[in-house]
């Protein structure tokens, strides 16, 4: 057996465990060990049985003086145990185990952790755990124990069994990947000692010893991971350099009908630098909603155009594919582009006769081969809703004569410092920081669930027989559009339209309509016909409706707060004054502190550090809102370390192959990637 050994070939796991083990990432032995408990339930004071409270949680050592199966009133079978230790005797309840009454003896001497509580009128220990009294160490009671992460059928305690073996047959064996020299400058345990340690620690201060050491591994080869990438990125590859004409540059300046900020000019400026140069560009625009990333696009576009090459520009919807396509189109076609448009709604085979200068379009650019005679730059808008590797499917498919399109990724996700040094520390960066003058504030409140009949009557009075319009985004319940989302959607719909809005005109929004029904609703919306547009969450993205003034947010607590400030970003882009309402079932507590957050900060990049510091495990708006990988032992929020980590790969990727260990592990990565989409 080693670390790559698959679970299924374990003694102890079965199909049907394997598959339950599944649902947990968990496929090899090294998965296994690299499921760490999330926390440590303290057993470790043995008690006297005659000291015991009810409401402590406790570990006594006693003898089993009696067992039996009995049946409640209520037909339910429950295990009781009288267990006696020198200072008295308590007896033990569990439920709906009868092979206890089997698996214990009367006569032996056990372990048992678990609650102390009134069982009717008697204190007992309520269903503990309990383990033969053995010299050996224990592993489920008198100690710290480890509590995991579980899923229907798998225990902590079934777990915790299993993982203990493994840790004992393996650790003789195991070798440790990180180099001593790096093991000793920053003070990090070494491999074998860290799993033990981290899975059963005697005392809290040994499990953070070896906390420290796996996050800094899992951070170290996120940044291996994100060298690795750049270096394959750089190596022979070569661009089409463009030749920037200033003159043109300002051309198109004096083109638009507005002046550039100086946030845009300065992206402008580093977009263009990169394309004039041999080496492929690979550069993040970021920018919140409406900071006017698009135009910014378009210039590139237009330079690519100059230099007769071709532009492809993928966007995560066909909505959004429509909306850059027509913009595109104002700004470019007066010059004399030909910019096509490419979803998955056209029919194939349409092939028009002209060479485009651009498409537009969606995946539908990857699947259905748009042809590319001369692809000198690729634009991707909102990177992270595609895999790293449908990036590289478009850019592989359409390299021509050995030259490597230039790669602008935009996007509207705040990213934060550490994020970005972390997992996109391949890209250049380029930030929009500044909005167009003259944008307003979105009035934010929070909605508590008694103030909610106001707001609708509120919004009612806003809306009816005005040129004002709503949109009422539905609750985020899974990260992607299921089925489960658009049910919820759909109802929520007719619950707004027959119930509460009988007398305005609503229209539903959501992605498994078909693309005609959702361009119909589009199109309503914007031309005043709808007042309200309800939609799910994942549909939104981007829209540009200026005569739009309210956005509610339903359950908005399930989001993040930079996804919620995306959100406000579709409304307060007319004249008119703009609002952004939250509702929420809580009245108090943490979430609503959080909701508040929103009210006060009106810049994405702070809401998205912020995010980050009073995120709680487990949360779904954590992965929702950014997409980005779950870290399982380091956090986003710890920037030393992620510096030292990043200084450290730095230093040792050049010299790789001198540390075969650690090679090997990096060529297996099995640090599970989450790549954002
Ligand atoms: P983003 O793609 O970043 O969300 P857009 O590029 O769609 O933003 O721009 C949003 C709106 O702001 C568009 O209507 C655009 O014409 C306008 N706009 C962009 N830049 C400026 C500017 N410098 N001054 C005034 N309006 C601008
Ligand atoms: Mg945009």
């Amino acid at each position: 057996m080693n670390l790559q050994t698959p679970v299924t070939d374990l003694f102890m796991v079965g199909p049907v465990f394997a598959k339950k083990l599944q649902k947990l990432d968990i496929q090899t032995v090294e998965d296994f060990l690299y499921h760490f408990p999330f926390r440590y339930q303290d057993f470790s004071l043995i008690s006297q049985i005659n000291r015991l409270q009810p409401g402590e949680i406790a570990t006594i050592k006693g003898e089993i003086v009696s067992l039996k199966n009995e049946y409640t009133r209520f037909g339910k079978k429950i295990q009781k145990a009288k267990v006696l230790d020198p200072t008295g005797q308590i007896e033990i309840v569990w439920f709906n185990q009868p092979f206890l009454v089997k698996t214990l003896k009367i006569g032996e001497s056990y372990n048992f952790s678990g609650k102390v509580d009134w069982f009717g009128r008697q204190k007992v220990l309520l269903s503990p755990e309990y383990e033969k009294e053995q010299n050996q160490k224990s592993i489920h009671t008198g100690r710290l124990v480890p509590i995991y992460p579980e899923t229907r059928g798998l225990s902590s305690k079934w777990l915790r069994s299993l993982i203990n073996s493994l840790i004992k047959q393996l650790t003789p064996q195991l070798e440790d990947f990180l180099p001593e020299e790096i093991r000793k400058k920053h003070d990090l345990l070494g491999f074998p000692q860290a799993l033990g340690q981290i899975h059963f620690p005697q005392n809290l201060k040994q499990a953070e010893q070896a906390r420290k050491r796996f996050a800094f591994e899992e951070l170290f080869f996120l940044h291996l991971r994100v060298l690795k990438r750049q270096a394959s990125w750089q190596k022979n590859k070569l661009a089409f350099p463009f030749l920037i004409d200033q003159e043109k540059v300002l051309e198109f300046n004096r083109s638009l009908p507005f002046e550039l900020t100086g946030a845009q000019k300065k992206a402008c400026r580093e977009i263009l630098t990169d394309l004039g140069k041999d080496k492929p560009m690979n550069r993040l625009l970021e920018g919140d909603v409406g900071s006017g990333k698009t135009v910014v696009a378009a210039l590139a576009i237009f330079m690519a155009w100059l230099n007769n090459v071709q532009v492809a520009l993928m966007a995560p919807t066909e909505i959004l594919a429509n909306q850059h396509y027509q913009t595109l189109k104002q700004l470019l076609e007066p010059f004399g582009l030909k910019i096509f448009l490419l979803t998955g709604a056209q029919k194939a085979g349409k092939e028009k006769s002209t060479k485009p200068d651009l498409i537009v379009g969606t995946h539908a650019l990857i699947h259905k081969r748009a042809r590319f005679q001369k692809l000198g730059l690729v634009i991707i808008d909102e990177q992270h809703r595609f895999g790293v590797e449908q990036r590289g499917q478009l850019v592989e498919k359409n390299l021509v004569a050995g030259k490597t399109p230039h790669i602008l990724t935009m996007t509207a996700t705040p990213i934060p410092r550490t994020i970005a040094l972390t997992l996109y520390g391949d890209l250049a960066l380029s930030v929009i920081d500044e909005m167009p003058p003259g944008r307003q504030k979105v009035k934010t409140w929070v909605v508590p669930p008694q103030k909610r009949d106001g707001a609708y009557d509120w919004i009612r009075k806003k809306v009816k027989g005005s040129d004002e319009q709503c949109f009422i985004i539905c609750p985020l319940i899974e990260i992607s559009e299921t089925l489960q989302t658009v049910k919820a959607a759909t109802a929520e719909f007719e619950n707004l339209s027959q119930k509460i809005f009988p007398d305005l005109k609503l229209g539903l929004l959501h992605g498994r309509m078909k693309s005609s029904q959702k361009n119909e609703v589009m199109a309503k919306f914007k031309q005043g016909q709808l007042d309200i547009l309800v939609a799910t969450p994942v549909v939104e993205v981007g829209i540009d409706i200026p005569q739009a003034t309210i956005m509610v947010i339903e359950g908005a607590e399930r989001f993040g707060l930079s996804q919620l400030h995306q959100l406000r970003g579709r409304v307060g882009r007319g004249a008119k004054e703009s609002f952004c309402l939250l509702f929420t079932e809580y009245t108090a507590g943490k979430p609503l502190e959080r909701l508040k957050a929103l009210a006060r900060i009106n810049v994405g990049l702070k809401l998205a550090e912020l995010d980050l510091k009073l995120r709680g495990p487990g949360e779904i708006y954590g992965t929702a809102q950014h997409g980005f990988l779950e870290l399982k032992v380091a956090s986003f929020a710890d920037l030393s370390l992620i510096e030292q980590t990043k200084k450290t790969a730095q230093a040792i990727f050049p010299n790789l192959d001198q540390y075969p260990l650690l090679q090997a592990k990096a060529e297996l990565d099995t640090i599970k990637f989450v790549e954002p989409n």
